[in-house]
């Protein structure tokens, strides 16, 4: 049998990491490795994974930190030896716009969810109600009847109120997932919840038996380290990074060429055809590590769960970076950022687009200049695209107003710098995990495997791991 072909569709960091994986992993290649191919629509590797030169240094513009205690994304800077740029968060803890005003968030938060009443007994940021409503959870906790799924909404909202819903879970929960609790999975997103609920009683009783909570504000480092890293030269430079190893390994890398059609070709010498606009690639296997939507429409006609993977809605979020005046700036004391619950309203037009404030240059030391500050809005949500109809200017100056609002003060703009994401997070709604599974036993019955934020969790250790899963997945099956 002559050598294998793979071609690996989508060059986000899902599909990188497989092409990685597929061309040897940490071993490198050796004579079983297959041909590797990866197309790129885009004219540049990486998805959104990106940087950008904004006042005098390079500053991530898609995620800029990674979860350190999952290994994937650590071990694949280690394995690519960049592990000297990697560079841990130096500032812990975070604040949040609640009653009219920035809170400093408690400890023995979950996700939002207190597993401690007793840290919020007399917190500012929510009301007398809300926390008596919180202490009842402990002793008369609210019946709840929970099958295989619900929406993070339903189990918060029956068991610890509306307010604790809307002003702690939403900001944190909603805000990673930029979308609304009532429609995200308890069983994908937050299965330690879906757990506690159907135990029944208290359910902060039963989150805080159940593991590790955020450790509070005055914990920047536990004793297992740093909760996250970056990488000094920009987490959007691992992409460049991967994509030279790839090369030296005589992977084929092709960027600005979008794959067009997946064709079945049983009767040839390889099942599979890959077709661009100009060009057809043969395979024996095809990773796909393209947005579900994008998977739906390629692979879709050919299995109807992977057809079904086009009901996976993305939410689309703008990324807006400002250098401001330093002397007239104030954050708060301490802290990574802040977090502005949904329908926040403030003096200006409508409620706030602003979902989040990140303090980039307090979190991450090789960012510090004297002469600026760097903060970065995080605007947008799955229902929310308001951003969309502003042009980079006034999209600019209606977030410095809103960080005025929330800082107090938020000094003069020296460089701004917008991205735009329009369909980024993929949602992890109510029946996510079986379509994800029907879907997966599709993709094997046919040779193809799933790679992606859509599939095992949005963040980049998720997403690196699910490509290098998928990659092991089609060695084993090519294998002799
Ligand atoms: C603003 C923002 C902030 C984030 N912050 C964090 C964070 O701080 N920490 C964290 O861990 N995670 C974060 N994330 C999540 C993380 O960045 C993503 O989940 C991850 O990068 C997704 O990688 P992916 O390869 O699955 O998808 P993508 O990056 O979307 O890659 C998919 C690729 O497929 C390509 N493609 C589409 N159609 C075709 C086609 N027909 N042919 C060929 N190619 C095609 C696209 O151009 C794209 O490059 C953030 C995401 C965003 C958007």
């Amino acid at each position: 049998m002559g050598r294998r072909s793979v071609v690996v569709v989508g060059g986000g960091v899902a599909g990188l990491a497989a092409a990685y994986e597929l061309s040897g992993g940490s071993a490198g290649p050796d004579e079983a490795t297959p041909r590797v191919e990866l197309i790129e629509s885009s004219a540049r590797l990486g998805g959104a994974l990106a940087t950008t030169e904004l006042a005098g240094r390079v500053v991530d513009v898609g995620p800029d930190g990674v979860l350190a205690r999952r290994p994937e994304a650590v071990g694949l800077v280690e394995e690519l030896g960049l592990g000297d740029r990697l560079e841990p968060v130096a500032a812990s803890g975070a604040w949040i716009w609640l009653r009219g005003a920035a809170r400093e968030m408690p400890s023995g938060l979950a996700l939002g969810v207190p597993t401690d009443a007793g840290a919020l007994r007399g917190w500012p940021g929510l009301s007398r109600r809300a926390r008596a409503a919180l202490a009842r959870d402990r002793h008369w906790p609210a019946r709840l009847a929970v099958g295989e799924d619900a929406t993070v909404g339903a189990i918060v909202r029956a068991k610890l109120g509306d307010e604790v819903a809307h002003g702690l879970v939403e900001p944190l929960i909603g805000g990673i997932q930029a979308g609304r609790i009532d429609d995200l999975s308890a069983r994908s997103v937050f299965p330690a919840l879906l757990e506690a609920a159907r135990r029944g009683g208290s359910l902060t009783v039963a989150l805080a038996a159940g593991g590790p909570t955020s450790p509070g504000p005055a914990h920047a480092t536990g004793p297992s380290g740093p909760a996250f890293v970056t990488l000094r030269s920009g987490l959007g430079s691992l992409p460049e990074a991967l994509a030279a190893e790839l090369s030296a390994r005589g992977v084929v890398l092709r960027r600005a060429t979008a794959v067009t059609a997946l064709r079945r070709t049983p009767a040839g010498p390889y099942p599979w055809e890959v077709d661009t606009a100009t060009t057809t690639t043969p395979a024996d296997a095809v990773v796909l590590a393209t947005p579900a939507a994008v998977t739906a429409a390629l692979v879709g006609r050919h299995d109807g769960a992977l057809g079904a993977l086009g009901a996976v809605r993305s939410a689309g979020v703008a990324v807006v970076t400002l250098s401001l005046e330093p002397t007239t700036t104030t954050l708060p004391a301490t802290g990574t950022g802040l977090l502005v619950p949904l329908a926040t309203g403030w003096p200006g037009p409508e409620t706030m687009l602003v979902t989040a404030l990140t303090f980039l240059d307090r979190k991450w030391p090789h960012l510090r200049r004297d002469d600026d500050v760097l903060v970065r809005a995080h605007v947008g949500r799955s229902d929310d695209l308001r951003w969309g109809d502003l042009d980079d200017a006034t999209l600019v100056a209606r977030v410095h107003d809103e960080a005025r609002h929330l800082l107090g003060r938020a000094g003069p703009i020296r460089d701004a710098h917008v991205a735009r994401w329009p369909s980024a997070l993929a949602q992890y709604e109510l029946g996510h995990a079986p379509l994800v599974e029907a879907a997966r036993a599709g993709a094997r019955r046919l040779g193809l495997a799933l790679a992606g934020s859509a599939y095992d969790g949005v963040g980049v250790p998720a997403t690196v791991g699910s490509g290098r899963r998928a990659a092991r997945e089609v060695r084993e099956r090519l294998a002799p």
